[in-house]
């Protein structure tokens, strides 16, 4: 009987179970993880209906459906005003033309969801993979103490500052883009007024808001972006100060002022981004998720992108062909569609933090335009992101 195949996975976030889910009982899993333990930060997260699709193909969708939050619309909101300048119907529309609905879950949940029924022993935490090499027959991931893990395929998952990324393509630095995220939950109870069901983005000079019920409605999460050049913490991530927050947005609608003085603790992230890469793959080691095609968090994808990205390596290495055959198609199929994402994130960022009057005055007036010509309109235009399926785009490959 022929072995199984080999598949070291560097990297425990949502991309790398995802690809260790679409791999399940077809493949030797290996998941290298540099954390002591699984520890998502308390944020939010939008699951689209192409990601939907694929916790579907897991055998997950109704776990998720369960911890999640179905918003009723997407909006947009003039910063100051609050006057509505967009509304597009979700709940149920969404499961009617893209075959899945938009949900809002909590990354702790998601990430949960995604790790049901991998084996522990597939399961390696407290390592760091620091390079990968290759011969003809194995691909291994070095790890700091120098172990060395041999598989048939390596797969970077291992996230914006990739160490496979660096080792197969050389280091470089990922670029600050001018945008800090301040991120924070307020639970249902300490709201001063209800909250529109929605998944709502005010828009406004140098900055916007996004905020979304999650597990369930008993939970607020809340995105507070604005534009600056100084990003000098040497971490990512870090707590913020609810003061230089308010701060930032004291001129903003005094009802997200409000929102914003009831979370209890309050995170910040510099937002980094690397332009598309031309290829993801050498021999038997490829890249997934955002170590190989980070982007701006602004059209809500780089988690949908890297799950889909989990099934589509995974489908593609069950059918038997040999490796790096394999990883071909992967590339082929998932290069374009990763990176119209991440330039379409960036181009949003443009468009959510116009500072001149007249510009957003255009805008507002090119979003009345767009419900009038096609009243089904998405927030983002986002057609073709969501009637994505992964199964149908590797079954169309021949
Ligand atoms: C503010 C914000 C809001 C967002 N909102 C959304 C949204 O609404 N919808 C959406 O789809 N996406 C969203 N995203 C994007 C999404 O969070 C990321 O694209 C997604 O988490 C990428 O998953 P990943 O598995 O590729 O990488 P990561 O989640 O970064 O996981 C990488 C993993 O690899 C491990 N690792 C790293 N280096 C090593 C190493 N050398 N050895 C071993 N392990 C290693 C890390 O510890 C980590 O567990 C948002 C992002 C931000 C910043």
């Amino acid at each position: 009987m022929a072995r199984k195949l080999r598949v070291a996975i560097v990297g425990g976030g949502l991309g790398g179970l995802a690809v260790a889910q679409a791999l399940r009982g077809k493949a030797e899993v290996v998941i290298i993880e540099q954390s002591a333990q699984f520890g998502e930060v308390g944020a939010g997260i939008n699951v689209s209906p192409n990601c939907v699709k694929v916790l579907r193909e897991f055998g997950l969708e109704s776990r998720l459906r369960q911890s999640a939050f179905e918003p009723a619309f997407h909006v947009f909101r003039d910063w100051k005003s609050g006057r509505c300048l967009f509304r597009a119907d979700i709940k149920g529309e969404y499961e009617k033309r893209f075959n899945a609905p938009h949900l809002s879950v909590h990354r702790a949940d998601l990430h949960n969801i995604l790790s049901t029924g991998l084996p522990d022993a597939s399961l390696r935490f407290g390592v760091r993979c620091i390079a990968v090499a290759q011969s003809e027959n194995s691909a291994v991931a070095i790890l700091e103490s120098g172990e060395e893990v041999e598989a048939d395929v390596v797969v970077g998952a291992d996230g914006i500052k990739s160490a496979v990324r660096g080792s197969l393509f050389g280091e470089d630095e990922p670029e600050f883009t001018g945008n800090v995220a301040w991120r924070f939950t307020v639970p249902e109870e300490s709201l001063v007024e209800p909250i529109e069901p929605a998944v709502t983005n005010w828009l406004g000079p140098g900055g916007h808001v996004v905020h979304y019920y999650v597990r369930s409605g008993r939970l607020v999460n809340v995105i507070a972006v604005y534009e600056t050049q100084q990003w000098t913490a040497e971490s990512w991530t870090q707590s913020g100060d609810r003061d230089e927050l308010l701060g930032i947005f004291d001129r903003w609608n005094p009802k997200l002022i409000t929102l914003f003085k009831r979370a209890g603790s309050y995170y910040k992230w510099g937002l980094f981004d690397r332009p598309p890469l031309g290829a993801w793959s050498v021999g038997r080691i490829t890249l997934l998720g955002d170590a190989a095609h980070p982007m701006l968090p602004f059209l809500g994808q780089g988690a949908a992108m890297a799950l889909e990205d989990g099934l589509a390596l995974g489908l593609l290495l069950s059918q038997g062909r040999p490796v790096a055959e394999s990883l071909h198609l992967y590339e082929r199929l998932r290069l374009p569609r990763t990176s119209r994402a991440q330039l379409g994130s960036r181009g949003r960022a443009a468009e959510n933090h116009l500072r001149s009057p007249l510009a957003r005055l255009k805008r507002n007036l090119k979003f009345k335009l767009r419900k009038f010509i096609n009243p089904h309109s998405t927030l983002h235009n986002g057609e073709w992101l969501y009637s994505y399926d992964v199964r149908n785009a590797v079954g169309g490959l021949g």
